[in-house]
C-alpha cells in the first residue's frame, strides 16, 4: 500500500531531480526540506557530460540554457590584479575549469523544482527525526509534521545528511574533511571582471570573483586552509567574523570584498569534504547525491553526479517494478565506478585550489601556464573527461505528465 510512496529528505539538486523521475514512473514522492523555502545562494555549478545528458532527457536543456552564465574563462591574478595565466571557456572542448554550461546553483535548483511540481508534495521547514523500518514500509517522525508511513526513504540532504545519521550512523564515520573552508556570497559589481572569473591566492587563502547572470552583481568565493572547525554549524555573524579575520589585508581586492560581505544576504559557508560509504542503502532507506558520495566542489562533478544518480535510482526502481532490494543493488552497480573516479581530485587536489605557501602558489601558477600544453594538457583532459565516464542506461520512462497526482 505504501510501496509507491517515497519520502525524499532534501530539496536541493538531487531531491527534486529524483522527484521528477519518480513522478514520471508512477511513484508518489514527498520532499521534505529543512529550510523554510528553496535555498538561494551558491554560485555557478558546472553541467558536464552525463549530467548534461540527464538534463536533456528531463527536457530541461532549453530552460537551463536560458539561465546560463556567460563566462570567458578563468584568469589567475597577482595582488595587483595582473593576469598570471588563464584558461578560456573554450579550452578542452568546453569542459575545462569553466565548463560550457555554467549555471547558478539557485537557478538550476529553481528549474528542477519547476519541473518536479506535478505529482510531488513539498514540505518546507521540517526534517526527519526518526526512522523505523519493518517488512512493509518505513515509519517516519518529523520535527513539525505528524508521523507518516512511506514505502521508501531517500536521503538527498547533502554532505551533512540527517537521514544518513539516522540510518547509518554519525557523520564522522563517512565524511572525510579536506582541510579547507569555502564561502559563497553575492557582492556588487565593482571589480571590473570583464566577463572573466578572476582568482587570487595568498598563502593558505583563495579569493575568486565570477560574473553573475544578473548585471550589477558578482559572485564571491573564498577558500582557506584550516583543520575542521564546524564553521558550517555556526550562525552567519560568526561566519562573517571568521572570514573577515582570515582575509583582512591578504591582498588584491580582499578588503573591499570583506566590506561587501557584511551586507550580503546569501552567505553559504561549508567545510570541504568527501562522503565515502561502503553501501548507500540500508533496507528501505537509500542515499543519493552529496549525502552518499559528495565528491566536493573541487571535482566540478557534484551537481552532475547528483543528477545522474537521481536518474539511475528512479530508473532502476522502475525497471525492478518496485523491488527495492534489486533496484538499490543495480543503482550501486551502475553508479560506483562513475563515483570512484569522480572522487579522485584534479591534479594538486586542495593544493591546486588553495596552495599553502608562496612557493606552492608559484608552482601552481606555472602549471596553469602549461595547462594547454603536453603533458599537463593530457592530465587535465583526463580530469574533465570523467564527467562522461558512464554509459547511461535507457530506462524508457514515459514523458512528463501533468496533474497526475498531488499530495
Ligand atoms: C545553498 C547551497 C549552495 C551551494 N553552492 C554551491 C556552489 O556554489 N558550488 C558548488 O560546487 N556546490 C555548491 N553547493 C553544493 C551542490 O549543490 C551539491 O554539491 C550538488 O549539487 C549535489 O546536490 P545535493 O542535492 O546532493 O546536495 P545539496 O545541493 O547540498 O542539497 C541538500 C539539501 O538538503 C537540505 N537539507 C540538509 N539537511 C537536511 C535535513 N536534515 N532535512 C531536510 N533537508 C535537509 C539542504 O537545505 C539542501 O537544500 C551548494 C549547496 C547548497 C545547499
Amino acid at each position: 500500500m505504501h510501496e509507491k510512496s517515497v519520502l525524499i529528505s532534501g530539496g536541493g539538486i538531487a531531491g527534486p531531480a529524483l522527484a521528477h523521475w519518480l513522478a514520471r514512473s508512477g511513484y508518489r514522492p514527498t520532499v521534505v526540506e529543512r529550510s523554510p523555502a528553496p535555498r538561494p545562494g551558491g554560485q555557478t555549478v558546472d553541467l558536464r557530460g552525463a549530467g548534461r545528458t540527464v538534463v536533456e532527457r528531463m527536457g530541461l536543456l532549453p530552460a537551463v540554457r536560458a539561465v546560463t552564465v556567460e563566462e570567458r574563462g578563468i584568469a589567475y591574478v597577482d595582488t595587483n590584479g595582473r593576469s598570471l595565466g588563464q584558461m578560456s571557456a573554450e579550452a578542452f572542448g568546453g569542459e575545462g575549469v569553466v565548463a560550457e554550461i555554467e549555471v547558478m546553483r539557485g537557478d538550476l535548483a529553481q528549474v528542477l523544482l519547476d519541473a518536479a511540481r506535478d505529482g510531488v508534495e513539498y514540505v518546507y521547514d521540517d526534517a526527519v527525526t526518526a526512522i523505523e523500518q519493518d517488512e512493509d514500509g518505513v515509519l517516519v517522525r518529523f520535527q513539525r509534521s505528524a508521523e507518516r508511513r512511506f514505502g521508501l526513504v531517500v536521503g538527498a540532504d547533502g554532505l551533512h545528511s540527517g537521514v544518513r545519521a539516522l540510518a547509518f550512523g554519525p557523520e564522522e564515520g563517512f565524511v572525510r574533511p579536506l582541510g579547507c573552508v569555502t564561502a559563497f556570497f553575492t557582492v556588487p559589481d565593482r571589480y571590473g571582471l570583464d566577463g572573466w572569473m578572476r582568482m587570487y591566492n595568498a598563502p593558505a587563502t583563495m579569493l575568486a570573483l565570477r560574473p553573475d547572470r544578473v548585471s550589477g552583481r558578482v559572485k564571491a568565493l573564498m577558500g582557506f586552509r584550516t583543520p575542521p572547525t564546524g564553521v558550517h554549524r555556526r550562525d552567519a555573524a560568526a561566519q562573517r567574523a571568521l572570514l573577515t579575520r582570515t582575509f583582512a589585508g591578504t591582498g588584491w581586492v580582499a578588503d573591499q570584498v570583506i566590506a561587501d560581505l557584511q551586507d550580503s544576504s546569501d552567505l553559504v559557508v561549508e567545510e570541504l569534504g568527501q562522503t565515502r560509504m561502503e553501501s548507500w542503502s540500508s533496507g528501505r532507506v537509500v542515499l543519493l547525491g552529496d549525502a552518499a558520495w559528495c565528491p566536493s566542489p573541487l571535482s566540478g562533478l557534484g551537481t552532475s553526479t547528483a543528477l545522474v544518480g537521481a536518474y539511475v535510482l528512479a530508473g532502476e526502481l522502475a525497471r525492478a517494478a518496485g523491488d527495492h532490494r534489486t533496484a538499490f543493488a543495480a543503482y550501486e552497480a551502475v553508479m560506483r565506478p562513475y563515483i570512484a573516479q569522480a572522487q579522485e581530485l584534479p591534479p594538486g587536489g586542495v593544493n591546486g585550489f588553495v596552495p599553502r605557501t608562496r612557493l606552492e602558489i608559484a608552482l601552481r601558477t606555472q602549471a596553469v601556464r602549461w595547462m594547454n600544453r603536453w603533458p599537463l594538457r593530457n592530465l587535465m583532459a583526463a580530469q574533465f573527461g570523467k564527467s562522461d565516464a558512464i554509459e547511461l542506461p535507457d530506462y524508457a520512462v514515459s514523458p512528463p505528465t501533468s496533474g497526475a497526482f498531488v499530495g
